[in-house]
């Protein structure tokens, strides 16, 4: 028999942005029930303090349009969880904890981000509130297994080489997916989850880099382009985004990379498929034909300018060179001298640039995780286990994912508020 270290009416598993928000939601909903928050790293809140390259994209402008169409997953699950707190209720939240927040207008993305762009600060707003509302924080201490005794669940961890032991009356279970281990997720919610025999659908990193060897990638590594990149799995065309490729010595990376990343993950990951290729356009606004027009004008303009010259006009030298070395075309050609083959061969590399893709970078590389607790089993008003009565999921742990752009950490802080009430 083990001593118990101390029961709570509530045990959160997970100190994300998901865990800290179920705390929050709980405390606010119902003040005298005593509720922890445990995590197996030394600080609340590590992963949001690099998302968005350490500015927080906390939440999107467009979050609840178009809802099924960035979001990945139980679409009566998501469509309940924003229902009950949705774009406007989070940005309401961080303002009452006294965050200003701006809409990054660059992009037209909607992206929402911290006044002072800093995800310290989103962090620091968190913890005072959970200090302030008497939520315990236990730290440096893993949950290895739960058990349901009666009514009562009994958690066993470690907590610098003790054993410690937890009981509480409902559990949350939102220790993330798999996705920057070293931050503190490292899948051990999955085998939490299905202890309880609860399924889960094959994670695989998503918002990751691609693997694929060739020319360009090598030529150009540490540079940054924005391209039109259409995505074909199978022979098929999965998807078509325009965004940042940045060219890697394993491949490429780029938030539009990112972007496009999730189809690639499942086919070569889960379903163990092989033909995946990406197709770059370097004149994203524009489409061969067009392009051939638009040189045409530049190369008539400047008749006695080297091609070299002519597009070093538009894109970096480092590009110019290696695009004109792939298409075999000399770089102190005069554009008056070239031969209308030539012209064509290197039109077909600045708009439809082959990339044969191979893998994905692993988890230490991934934003997110795509699978996770399978959906069917879970009640999408409240969150609950269908299996487990007292059992709660949040955040990554469940298999939902959101495209990038702050739909990520909205589901997180949904999720966890709707979690929090029904507590
Ligand atoms: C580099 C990067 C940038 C990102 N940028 C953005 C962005 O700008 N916008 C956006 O929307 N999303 C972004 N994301 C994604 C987003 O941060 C995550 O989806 C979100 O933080 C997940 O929150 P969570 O609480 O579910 O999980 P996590 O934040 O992963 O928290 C899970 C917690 O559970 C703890 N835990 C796990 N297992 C146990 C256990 N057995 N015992 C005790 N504790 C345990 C872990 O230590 C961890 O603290 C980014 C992700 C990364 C990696």
């Amino acid at each position: 028999m083990h001593q118990t270290n101390k029961s709570f009416d509530i045990i959160i598993i997970g100190g994300g942005a998901a865990g800290m928000m179920a705390a929050i939601s709980a405390k606010r909903h119902n003040p005298k029930l005593s509720v922890a928050i445990i995590d197996q790293t030394f600080a609340l809140g590590r992963k949001i303090l690099i998302s968005g390259a350490g500015r927080c994209n906390l939440t999107n402008k467009n979050l609840t349009k178009d809802l099924t169409k960035k979001y990945f997953g139980d679409k009566k699950i998501i469509e309940s969880v924003f229902k009950q707190f949705g774009y406007k209720e989070i940005t309401e939240f961080f303002n009452g904890l006294g965050l200003e927040l701006y809409e990054e207008t660059k992009s037209a993305s909607g992206k929402i981000f911290p006044k002072n762009d800093q995800a310290k600060a989103v962090v620091a707003l968190l913890i005072s509130e959970i200090e302030r509302l008497n939520i315990e924080s236990v730290l440096n201490t893993t949950v290895l297994s739960v058990k349901k005794d009666k009514k009562v669940f009994v958690l066993t961890g470690n907590c610098e080489n003790k054993e410690v032991v937890y009981t509480a009356d409902k559990l949350v279970l939102a220790a993330g997916g798999k996705s920057y281990p070293a931050l503190g997720a490292d899948g051990s919610g999955f085998d939490l989850a299905h202890d309880f025999k609860h399924r889960i659908i094959e994670p695989v990193p998503s918002g990751v880099p691609l693997v694929g060897k060739n020319e360009l990638s090598q030529a150009l590594q540490g540079t940054k382009l924005e391209a039109e990149i259409t995505a074909y799995i199978n022979n098929k065309k999965a998807d078509n985004v325009v965004g940042d490729v940045l060219f890697t010595q394993y491949g490429l990376s780029g938030s539009g990379i990112l972007s496009v990343s999730r189809g690639f993950s499942i086919e070569l990951n889960r379903n163990h498929k092989n033909f995946a290729e990406v197709v770059l356009n370097f004149f994203p606004d524009k489409n061969s034909l067009e392009v051939k027009k638009y040189l045409a004008v530049r190369f008539k303009k400047h008749p006695d300018q080297t091609i070299e010259n002519n597009l070093w006009g538009i894109f970096p030298m480092k590009f110019v060179f290696t695009i004109l070395k792939l298409s075999n075309v000399d770089p102190l050609k005069r554009v008056n001298k070239l031969k209308v083959e030539e012209i064509e061969k290197l039109i077909n590399n600045l708009t439809a640039c082959k990339i044969n893709i191979t893998g994905t970078r692993g988890w230490n590389e991934a934003e997110f995780t795509a699978g996770g607790v399978a959906a069917e089993d879970v009640d999408p008003n409240n969150l609950e286990s269908k299996l487990v009565s007292g059992l709660y999921f949040c955040g990554e742990v469940l298999d939902v994912d959101g495209e990038i752009g702050g739909y990520n950490l909205s589901w997180a802080w949904a999720s966890g508020f709707v979690v929090g009430e029904s507590l």
